[in-house]
């Protein structure tokens, strides 16, 4: 016998650019054809019954087997070649869905993961459409919820240990908004040890794809607003989940299906020619935050920089060595002179803009306390350190020395 050489495995970087998309199918086009379609005619009566039979999980698909597009809620070409272009980017991911928003993204995952009378872990705190999404819409269906503070690995430990029904862990690290990160090792050691077997899910938006590697850690599932830096330019929604394993992305397909959250295809098109510049523009961003972070800790009217490569509590510090590649573009600082002094700087910006989202090549600043995060309680807000003195910035592609200069110029002015 024959032994075979192993088959050579290209680097992300690569499988992106050619992976996933066949030009002859797009009368050989160099990059990928819009497929605008809603239904697809099938090849014969025998392969549209195979097709049914497939997407509705009543049989597995053969090995390399050529199954017929039936219907453009289901899946279609652009979020196929989407899919499977996405994968490479995730280390260890075995599959990935697509969805029409990072909040799709996340509310199907509860859905799909989280069987009703059910118990799911969560971080705290995060993002305020997830806070909504389990406060207003979950809580109130019967899922019951049970929070925990970002990076308190102890606390964390002990609350999944004593959960009965437990079904899901939801971390969201760094946290939103104030850059707390938790530990996803430690979250899927216990997970696995736990006799109710939840799944371990990560909202990766703020480091990922580039800086942060969730499956790796022992994390089940990765989820994304693409809306972020997969996209990079806030001009598309789009929301992804990836998995090793591939039954829990069929999962997800077949509820997807009946939501009918998919991503659309002209979306699907857009975000596929963003993929393969994330790392280069999350690198770009990550490099001038750091020194635009380092430079304001050191200012007189800031109080406090929250930005992971100034850290100083030992704890923090080990789950970023630990899960980190680079600290990210997401910075967030205390103005000395509370809400007003916070106000008056967003007021005088003049290159950064005063928005929310994040992840784009411009510059995005926003106050969390009344906007993204006014739904906490305000005791809660004290609690997690969303203060009205907090402001947030998402560093863009701008040359770092007018953007600090910018900061400089507003925070000069502060009465
Ligand atoms: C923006 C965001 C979401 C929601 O994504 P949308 O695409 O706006 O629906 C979820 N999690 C985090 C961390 C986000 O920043």
């Amino acid at each position: 016998m024959k032994t075979r050489k192993p088959t050579y495995v290209v680097r992300p970087p690569t499988a992106v650019l050619t992976r996933g998309f066949d030009p002859a199918l797009s009368v050989g086009s160099a990059r990928p054809a819009v497929f605008r379609s809603s239904t697809y005619v099938f090849s014969s009566p025998e392969s549209a019954e195979r097709a049914f039979a497939l997407a509705l999980g009543q049989a597995q698909p053969g090995e390399g087997e050529n199954i017929d597009l039936i219907y453009a809620r289901l899946s279609h070409p652009n979020a196929e070649i989407l899919e499977d272009q996405v994968v490479p980017l995730e280390p260890s991911a075995g599959a990935a869905a697509v969805f029409n928003s990072g909040m799709a993204a996340i509310s199907t995952l509860f859905f799909t993961f989280c069987p009703q009378g059910s118990r799911f872990l969560y971080t705290m705190p995060l993002y305020g459409g997830t806070y909504h999404l389990i406060h207003h819409i979950l809580q109130p269906l019967g899922f019951r919820g049970i929070p925990v503070r970002a990076g308190d690995t102890a606390g964390m430990r002990r609350a999944i240990r004593a959960a009965s029904g437990l079904k899901l862990i939801f971390i969201e690290t760094p946290a939103n908004p104030v850059l707390t990160m938790t530990d996803i090792a430690a979250a899927s050691e216990e997970a696995k040890q736990h006799p109710d077997a939840p799944l371990v899910a990560v909202d990766n938006t703020f480091l990922g794809p580039a800086f942060q590697h969730p499956l790796l850690h022992g994390a089940d599932l990765v989820v994304y607003s693409a809306t972020k830096y997969l996209s990079g330019f806030s001009d598309l929604l789009g929301g992804v989940v990836l998995a090793r394993e591939p039954y829990l992305v069929a999962h997800l397909h077949g509820v997807r299906a009946i939501l009918g959250n998919i991503l659309q295809p002209d979306e699907c098109w857009m975000l596929n020619g963003r993929l393969p510049t994330v790392a280069l523009r999350m690198n770009k961003q990550s490099k001038s935050a750091e020194r635009i972070a380092a430079t304001l800790a050191a200012h007189d009217r800031i109080a406090a920089v929250r930005y992971p490569a100034q850290f100083s509590d030992p704890d923090q510090v080990r789950i970023r060595d630990a899960q980190c590649r680079f600290p990210g573009a997401m910075i967030a600082f205390e103005l000395k002179g509370g809400k007003r002094a916070a106000f008056d700087f967003l007021r005088r910006l003049r290159i950064a803009r005063n928005a929310v989202s994040l992840g784009g090549v411009e510059t995005l600043v926003c106050h969390p306390a009344t906007t993204t995060h006014s739904e906490l309680s305000p005791e809660d807000r004290q609690a997690y350190g969303i203060t009205d003195a907090l402001v947030r910035i998402s560093v863009g592609i701008e040359d770092w020395r007018d953007l600090l200069h910018d900061f400089h110029q507003a925070l000069d002015s502060v009465p």
